[in-house]
């Protein structure tokens, strides 16, 4: 029978888990820390509810309204009530990651899955990377902070690791580029929550973000603030904070910062997703897209797309697969979403590139098709064909956005207005402070 490790109990992790175990074969599915709270916005489409059977206990928030908001604090609400009409059929899920990482991986190990509460440590990959494999672990089912020190031989790995993945390392899958993410979650007054009760917020500008873009994300009882770029732009990562914080400062108004957060966000595929029978998956092998910086959906998708390669190779646990039969799984992932990361890269490089481009992005956003176009494409992950006249309209109005974002353009970035509150009120509150706590910032003083 078929042995095979899972290395990482996150969403990749623990749908590959879920899928294997269900075809019966014998499955271990290590995670280190088992009520981790993955730093991450929490952002999940509509289709991965239905798709991943996912329960309404672990969704906080029902978004319907993403809010962009330019340089120049121009703002558009992209809103399904505009795009679908009013129901609560659609919807942005926000949840928090330990939530949800846990509900899944206990999904897969009722499944049959062997859940182990342990740290893998080293992995010796056999003659030319062909296993069997050997991993050493620190289990620490018995509470042992140290850790109690095992092994375990298996015929087939799956690296779900996250970004710092130490089985790409054993494999010597090679490395990405990332980009570095940074989040501070903020309690907020009643009435400021209240503003963000089903909207998110994105700002863009060289102040939030010089090639991503700042974010306000509301969770199940405060707000997840933070802003991403790329790892040559590291060193500023603390001061484009301090520029999302001060942007939104008169909407944080009298918050509390209640954690810290930072991690590394892939920007690309590995050189080599798949070595001997060792195969990444999530953002191990490097499946966040561009502009959106999505990887949970992604993620999951790919480790069940893996597993169910495992299944059907292996015929349900009798044979061990090949590394040609785990490259079947890179080869129809790369089909089916191949297309969707080149988009979202080009987006990434035309309307990321300077603040005139952001004006014009913010200012396109608010037409009808492309807000269609978005949400259709975000939330039930498919690719949707334009009519000709439809893309020509399009063209035509991202060509007059362009031209006309270079007046619109800031020479400076000022807060936007509070959404609950007047402004002298305001202003009275920010003589106090405007957020307690986190990053030290000269703006959480007025
Ligand atoms: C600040 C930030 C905001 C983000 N916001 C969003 C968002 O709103 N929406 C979205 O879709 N995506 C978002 N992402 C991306 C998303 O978080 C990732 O793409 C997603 O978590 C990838 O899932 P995964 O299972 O591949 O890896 P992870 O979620 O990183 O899971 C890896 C797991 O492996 C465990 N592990 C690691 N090493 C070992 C080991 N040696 N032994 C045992 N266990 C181990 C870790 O504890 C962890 O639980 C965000 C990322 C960041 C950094």
């Amino acid at each position: 029978m078929l042995r095979v490790a899972v290395i990482g109990g996150g969403p990749s992790g623990s749908c590959a888990a879920e899928i294997l175990a269900k075809a019966g074969i014998k499955t271990w599915l290590f995670e280190r820390k088992l009520d981790n709270a993955k730093p991450c916005g929490g952002a999940i489409p509509l289709c991965m509810v239905e798709e991943f059977d996912l329960p309404e206990s672990i969704i906080d928030r029902k978004v319907r309204h993403m809010r962009m908001i330019s340089p120049s604090n121009r703002e558009v609400d992209i809103s399904l009530d505009r795009v679908y009409g009013k129901s609560d059929n659609e919807f942005i899920g926000m949840c928090r990651r330990e939530v949800m990482d846990a509900f899944m991986r206990n999904r897969a190990s009722d499944l049959g899955a062997t859940l182990i509460n342990g740290l893998v440590t080293s992995i010796h990959t056999g003659d030319n990377n062909q296993g069997p494999y050997k991993l050493s672990y620190s289990d620490f089912t018995n509470g042992d902070k140290k850790g109690e020190l095992k092994e375990l031989t298996v015929d087939l790995l799956i690296g779900a690791d996250g970004a710092n993945s130490r089985v790409a390392k054993a494999m010597d899958a090679g490395d990405y580029k990332v980009a570095i993410a940074f989040q501070e979650r903020i309690k907020l007054p009643k009435e400021e929550m209240s503003y963000y009760e089903d909207l998110a917020e994105m700002y863009v500008g060289t102040d939030v973000s010089p090639d991503f873009y700042g974010w306000v994300f509301p969770k199940y009882d405060h707000v997840a603030v933070g802003t991403g770029t790329m790892q040559k732009n590291q060193s500023l990562i603390k001061g484009l904070q301090e520029g999302v914080r001060n942007r939104a400062k008169k909407r944080l108004v009298n918050g509390e910062v209640i954690k810290v957060e930072a991690h590394p966000i892939p920007e690309h595929p590995r050189p080599r997703r798949v070595v001997g029978r060792m195969a990444l998956v999530g953002d191990a092998a490097g499946y966040v897209t561009k502009s959106s910086g999505e990887g949970i959906y992604f993620a999951a998708k790919s480790g069940r797309m893996c597993a169910e390669e495992i299944v059907e190779a292996s015929k349900n646990g009798q044979v061990i697969p090949s590394e040609k039969d785990l490259k079947n799984y890179l080869k129809k992932w790369d089909k089916k979403y191949g297309t969707t990361y080149k988009v979202l890269e080009i987006l990434q490089n035309i309307f990321y590139r300077n603040d005139s481009a952001r004006e014009a992005f913010v200012e396109m956003c608010d037409d009808m098709d492309v807000q269609r176009l978005t949400f259709d494409s975000y939330l039930y992950k498919k690719v949707v064909s334009m009519k000709p006249l439809q893309q020509l309209k399009i063209t035509m109005l991202t060509l007059g956005s362009i031209l006309r974002g270079k007046a619109l353009a800031p020479l400076k970035y000022k807060p936007v207005d509070s959404a609950v509150r007047e402004n002298k009120e305001v202003e009275k509150m920010l003589e106090n402070y405007s957020i307690k706590g986190g990053i030290k910032v000269k703006s959480s003083k007025v």
